[in-house]
């Protein structure tokens, strides 16, 4: 998506072990003007999935899968994150570690909002070695539903996520795919 690389030239910050700062349109401040016209992209790029409902992860992919979940007018799950959890009967959990965190987390979302009736696209603002989707993917497969789809803001085709998603054969869209992050720069794919 030709607006997205360009914001991202333009706002995106490269920190150092591989991270790219987005903070003025995706990660702190959000831009729901912009953020809606991903939404109407990921609508059209997965609306031959038959998709019923969006999964992402909190904080970061809320605001990409409600504005996706508005065009396609289906309802939007987040899982959560906790550091550790208390034994509970009445949630799908799975293991999680944060690549920009370096911690482990568990994600949960409760079973009321998942079920084998579910064709499911999972959306989140970042691909990088795959963990967070994976940990959605195992989510979904305990719920026994379906996943449709798998739609990024962000990918970083120089790690391991892309090919592991792929690899699953799940149909797989970033709106934008950066190849490289080497010396401070961006360069897109
Ligand atoms: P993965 O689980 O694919 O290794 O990493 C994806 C998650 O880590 C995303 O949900 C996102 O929150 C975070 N993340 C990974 N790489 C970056 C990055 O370069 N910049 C930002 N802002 N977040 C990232």
């Amino acid at each position: 998506m030709k607006l997205l690389e360009d914001k991202i030239a333009s706002e995106g910050l490269v920190l150092p072990g591989n991270i790219l700062k987005v903070d003025q349109f995706l990660n702190h401040q959000i831009d729901p003007m912009f953020m809606n016209e991903m939404g109407k992209e990921f609508a059209k790029l997965f609306k031959d999935d038959g998709i019923t409902k969006i999964i992402t992860v909190e904080s970061s992919g809320i605001a990409p899968a409600v504005l996706t979940g508005l065009q396609m007018e289906v309802p939007v799950v987040f899982a959560r994150k906790h550091k550790s959890l208390t034994l509970n009967d009445n949630i799908y959990s799975s293991d999680v570690y944060s690549y920009t965190k370096q911690t482990n987390n568990k994600i949960s979302i409760d079973k009321r909002f998942i079920n084998s009736t579910d064709n499911i696209l999972v959306i989140d603002d970042f691909l990088a070695n795959g963990q967070a989707v994976l940990g959605l993917l195992d989510i979904a497969k305990k719920a026994g539903a379906n996943v449709n789809g798998v739609g990024i803001v962000i990918e970083k085709s120089f790690q391991k996520g892309h090919k592991i998603i792929k690899d699953s054969g799940i149909h797989l869209e970033s709106l934008a795919r950066i190849a490289s992050l080497e010396n401070e720069k961006v360069t897109f794919e």
